[in-house]
């Protein structure tokens, strides 16, 4: 059970996922995509370890270790979605695992203070990988300047080790941001919803979204303008992240509208 619009959004990303266990009564599904991922890190790793005969195997490994090590903690954090749901009463049903995750659930009579709280348990993860992490590691000095920032290697144990505790900071960051279809959205809908009806509430996530959509585009613009329109690393971090709240956000309309119409 899900309020009208909510899942709108979740084909595209998992259209094709295969079962892969069952945890707990938890069926656990991973999309094709993301195995092909690790398929083509894994031939690339072989293939540069063996012809280039230069550097220890772990050197060519870090790549395929990072995107793995990523993938574990993106389904510890849709364990902790599933702990604080399963916590609060409602049994969690499946974990879809693919470029992002999703955990489903039962979420038949779920009041706003659920909401927020389940919203807020996958993040919570991440900020305690990340900390613990960082807390023992600490940069390596080795590494190279791009774009004026100082990016240290993944190549080395400590070099990896360190990118998987600041990859997790980051997660737990941008998971936050409170545009839909981000956590820090259900946290907002959540909390908003304890305020306002529920539709109005939604609504009001998705017009947020989608407006802040936009003016991440204008900024985008305006720093391409200035800076003699040479795009960097953020530029597209910052364009992923507009479409991908302002498309969601738009299906998510239409199918609250299509629900409207037929209620
Ligand atoms: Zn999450």
């Amino acid at each position: 059970m899900t309020a009208p619009g909510e899942n709108a959004y979740l084909p595209g990303f998992f259209s094709r996922t295969i079962p892969l266990a069952t945890l707990f009564g938890i069926k656990l599904r991973i999309s094709i995509s993301i195995l092909a991922l690790f398929a083509a890190l894994a031939i690339h790793a072989a293939y540069t370890s063996f012809s280039a005969g230069r550097g220890g195997i772990f050197e060519h490994m870090a790549l395929l270790l990072l995107v793995l090590a990523l993938f574990v903690c993106m389904f510890l954090h849709e364990l902790g979605h599933a702990l604080l749901a399963a916590l609060r009463g409602f049994r969690p049903h499946m974990i879809a695992l693919s470029f992002v995750g999703m955990t489903s659930f039962e979420r038949k009579d779920a009041r706003p203070a659920d909401e927020w709280l389940i919203a807020m348990g996958g993040p919570l993860v991440n900020l305690l990988l990340g900390a613990g992490i960082l807390s023992f590691v600490h940069a390596p000095d080795s590494g190279h300047v791009i774009d004026g920032w100082y990016v240290p290697t993944h190549t080395t144990p400590v070099g990896l080790a360190w990118w998987i505790g600041a990859a997790n900071l980051a997660i737990a960051v941008f998971n936050m941001l409170p545009l839909f279809p981000l956590d820090g959205s259900r946290v907002a809908l959540g909390m908003l919803s304890g305020m306002f009806a529920r539709r109005q509430a939604m609504r009001a996530v998705l017009i947020w979204s989608i407006v802040c959509g936009a003016g991440i585009v204008i900024a985008v613009a305006g720093m391409l303008f200035t800076g003699g329109f040479e795009a960097n690393a953020l530029h597209i971090v910052l364009l992923v992240l507009a479409w991908v709240t302002m498309s969601a956000s738009v299906r998510a309309f239409a199918a609250m509208r299509v629900d409207g119409h037929s209620a």
